[in-house]
């Protein structure tokens, strides 16, 4: 069974500490206004203009190369592909893809209906010599992007073919209604964000997450990003915002710049600063992240008060860690969403009972653990792990029929998130500190607290199938009386 491990992840807590004192508290005042769309769309409007006019093209000489021209409303598609359905259909789908990403990024849709691309579809990069179509890309590996022009080599894969056409598609749309397209970590998150998509029908569904490993034929991002983290090669969300150029030489950059825009997408704390660094990427490309951390600050704030901006970027961290640890198809981002409780307390001499749902991910016990103190924990409860083909029932100390990270399904496991100020204090492999290595507890468990924190549980299963799970453990928490 797959356990990772997390040495890697030893300088996740100190995102804050590299970005947060100087530049985002700084500017965390910011003004509403300062935040649009039209103020984003006329920096795009005047990079437009000093546009250089595109190499034109000779459209005889790729026909004589038996280069097709396929023409809609939004792409001009050249392909030496033979005609079939999934080829011929891509400009409609491209028509399809315009007014959803005006839609995400919350464009006025009639701004953008004369914007058009012209698309090289390549098979044999050779043939597109002639007629002017690949001087601008000496070397193509899988797609490219320049103003109003892309060039996708075809994949071999119906799906990965459409997946590149969308993400060059929503690198050109955001070139050209902003002018920029931010850093690498952005640009490419979010190109491949919108790119990974599902087609039901004739429908276009952007911004889709996966199921299954065979639905998107040659995606592989999920796969990507598990290899790395089983190498111990695991991306904090600083190593994310570091990623430059040349490391998109390899497909694991964009793994996980994918899963970064996928989990701020799916992540309602984190959505809407995600998606609106789009609007603040002019005169300052490279300050895309302190930007997306200011209005991830603004918006928080906005709705939860009681935070400070340590506290935010803190849950910022244990999210992102807590998501890749368990990242998988099908994960199930809305039972697994973390609520923080500001006013979990230190218990007294007096026992606690704290229910623990199995059909969710951690859950805030609403109680503190205090450094150096000893705590009994009693577990009891029957719950429900899987409706089919028969039920499955478990107890807190779980099944050994199945595993989830070496540990059997239904085992209660618990883990501490230390207050700001001790969250140095342990080693980030200490078991019961943090989201990546929890303690178990299963039926009973004495615990002395390496750190003071929120305490949290959860019943171990797969993140995808959380849904099927029903019913709740209940903890019974006591501190013990110092002996010595
Ligand atoms: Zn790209």
């Amino acid at each position: 069974m797959l356990r990772f491990r997390f040495r890697i992840l030893v300088l996740v807590s100190f995102l804050f500490l590299w970005i947060l004192p100087e530049t985002v508290l700084v500017t965390a005042e910011v003004s509403p206004t300062e935040v649009s769309p039209a103020e984003a769309e006329r920096f795009g409007k005047e990079i437009r203009q000093h546009w250089v006019t595109e190499i034109p093209l000779d459209e005889s000489a790729l026909t004589q190369s038996g280069i097709r021209r396929l023409e809609s409303q939004h792409l001009i598609l050249y392909t030496d592909l033979a005609a079939s359905g999934q080829v011929d259909e891509l400009p409609k789908l491209f028509d399809q893809l315009i007014p959803l990403l005006c839609d995400y990024f919350e464009l006025n849709r009639q701004n953008y209906e004369s914007f058009k691309v012209e698309g090289f579809l390549i098979d044999d990069f050779e043939k597109f010599k002639s007629g002017g179509a690949v001087l601008q890309v000496p070397k193509l590996r899988n797609g490219y992007a320049l103003r109003c022009r892309i060039w996708v080599r075809n994949p071999g894969s119906d799906y990965y073919r459409r997946h590149l056409l969308l993400h060059e598609g929503t690198h050109a749309f955001m070139g050209y209604a902003f002018g920029v397209w931010g850093p690498p970590w952005y640009r490419e998150g979010t190109a491949e964000l919108l790119g990974t998509h599902r087609l039901e029908n004739g429908h276009l569904t952007l911004a889709y997450f996966p199921k299954s490993r065979n639905e998107l034929s040659r995606w592989g991002r999920i796969d990507l990003v598990r290899d790395n983290l089983v190498k111990n090669h695991g991306r904090t969300i600083k190593g994310i915002f570091e990623l430059d150029s040349e490391d998109y030489d390899e497909n694991t950059a964009y793994g996980w710049s994918w899963a970064f825009a996928a989990f701020c997408e799916n992540h309602p704390r984190y959505r809407t600063a995600f998606r609106q660094t789009a609007w603040k990427l002019y005169g300052k490309p490279d300050g895309a992240a302190e930007r997306f951390l200011e209005l991830l600050l603004k918006n928080i704030q906005k709705e939860s008060p009681e935070w400070n901006e340590q506290e935010i970027l803190f849950h910022l961290d244990n999210d992102w860690i807590d998501f890749i640890s368990h990242l998988d198809y099908g994960y199930d981002f809305e039972r697994t969403k973390i609520d923080y409780n500001k006013e979990a307390g230190l218990i007294s001499s007096d026992e606690v009972e704290i229910p623990v749902c199995s059909d969710k991910g951690w859950q805030s016990s609403g109680v503190r653990l205090e450094r150096g103190k000893t705590y009994r924990f009693a577990a009891s409860g029957r719950f429900q792990l899987a409706e089919k083909p028969k039920i499955w029932w478990s107890e807190p100390n779980g099944i050994t029929l199945r595993y989830y990270q070496s540990v059997p399904i239904g085992t209660l496991l618990a883990t501490l998130i230390p207050d700001i100020e001790e969250r140095f204090l342990t080693q980030t492999e200490t078991a019961g500190v943090g989201f990546y290595v929890p303690k178990t507890i299963g039926l009973s468990e004495t615990w002395k607290a390496e750190v003071s924190g929120e305490l949290f549980f959860r019943i171990n299963d797969f993140p995808s199938e959380l849904s099927d799970n029903n019913g709740e453990a209940t903890v019974k928490l006591t501190v013990l009386p110092v002996t010595d």
